[in-house]
């Protein structure tokens, strides 16, 4: 409730019946009144409209290391979902850079609270702690480095630093996963089964060593005493709603119908799609592979639908298609549109900031540790 002194927040719902055209200009406007003291990020997977307001688009990774260089800019506007934000305030925000600006912090707003990620909400810190717990009665936990996917909250990124381990992402996982086995004979995975299992497997760990940890299975996350006794990697029961939809008939059905096409996907797809594909990489690598491709190229790509629209309209002398005949798009991605980042910069060119991010002290310090590992691990 504000009291008499503050100023009120302006309201979202007038902006939902807002043209584009005027949240546009609205939004120019408030660049124009920040300069570069204002920074709009986006993911590869957002909206068209969206991805047109924003001065750098990148997937995590790149997002990530955009926020840790960041200089001049004093709020970021992130479009994207909560735990890209959560890293952007932790990493803007590190030591050092707070020193280089004298304490003053680099403030991080995600336009709609509600864009969250299904895959990090796989993964809650109560169920990773009693499964460390759990397995901790059963194996020595000093010999389990834990990994988590950059797709995960800033508490597992916290827990994970804590522990002595690391940060992945889809890029770096096989390096990651190659120094934690420096470290420790064992690694614990999460939230993405698919990214653990598909980079695990290219280091030959075999599929029986990779037992899946059920955080809603009784006990052991659902295993027996022996298949952990004898796990390499323990991978979290979690998943991309989006990359999961792809199939092995959709694999087939092109092939059939484009004789010559080639597959190229991301590696969270599970793991029969990702073997069957010709080639796969993170975001950043699919848009890398397809711009060094020749024009007359044939594709069938298996990632987030706008960012495989995007590449289609980049890129009209290669034949590019969705590696799906069903619609798969990010649906929390999809919740940051244009009205609700033009609300977001109105308020904060008013004074009335809104959807702040705003990691606890303590949790930034030990995600910290973990994803400086992550920058420094390729
Ligand atoms: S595409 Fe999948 S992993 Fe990425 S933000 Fe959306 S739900 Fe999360």
């Amino acid at each position: 409730m504000s009291t008499a002194t503050e100023i009120p927040q302006i309201d979202l719902q007038p902006y939902k019946s807002l043209e584009n055209g005027a949240l546009e200009t609205r939004i120019q406007a408030v660049r124009d009144a920040l300069g570069p003291r204002l920074l709009i990020l986006g993911h590869h997977y957002q909206q068209d409209e969206v991805v047109a307001q924003c001065d750098l688009r990148g997937d995590s990774y790149q997002l990530s290391q955009m926020a840790a260089d960041s200089t001049d800019c004093r709020h970021i506007a992130f479009c994207g979902v909560h735990f890209m934000a959560e890293t952007a305030d932790i990493l803007a925000n590190r030591p050092e850079k707070l020193v280089e600006r004298k304490g003053e912090r680099v403030q991080v707003y995600l336009p709609d609270m509600a864009a969250g990620c299904s895959m990090a909400d796989m993964a809650a810190i109560d169920q990773i702690e009693d499964a460390w717990d759990q397995l901790g009665e059963l194996l020595d936990t000093e010999d389990i480095t834990p990994v988590t996917y950059i797709n995960s909250a800033a508490t597992l990124k916290s827990f994970v630093g804590r522990h002595g381990g690391i940060v992945c992402t889809s890029s770096n996982a096989r390096a990651a996963l190659d120094w934690a086995f420096s470290r420790t004979s064992r690694v614990m995975f999460f939230p993405d089964q698919h990214l653990g299992r598909n980079t695990a497997l290219g280091m030959d760990i075999t599929e029986d060593q990779m037992p899946v940890w059920d955080p809603y299975a009784d006990d052991l996350g659902g295993n027996s005493e022996q298949g952990l006794q004898a796990s390499k990697v323990i991978l979290w029961k979690g998943h991309c709603s989006v990359h999961q939809m792809f199939k092995p008939e959709h694999v087939a059905l092109f092939r059939d119908k484009h004789p010559g096409i080639q597959i190229l996907v991301h590696p969270e797809c599970p793991r029969d799609v990702f073997e069957l594909a010709d080639e796969s990489g993170s975001t950043g690598k699919i848009i890398k592979t397809v711009e060094a491709a020749p024009a007359g190229s044939k594709w069938a790509i298996g990632t987030e639908l706008h960012l495989v629209n995007r590449l289609k309209q980049e890129h009209p002398d290669q034949e590019i298609h969705f590696l799906s005949p069903v619609v798969c798009m990010c649906a929390t991605m999809y919740r940051i549109d244009l009205a609700h980042l033009c609300w977001t910069l109105e308020n904060l060119a008013a004074g009335t900031p809104v959807n702040r991010i705003d990691v606890n002290e303590e949790t930034a310090k030990w995600s910290l540790v973990a994803l400086e590992r992550m920058l420094e691990v390729r």
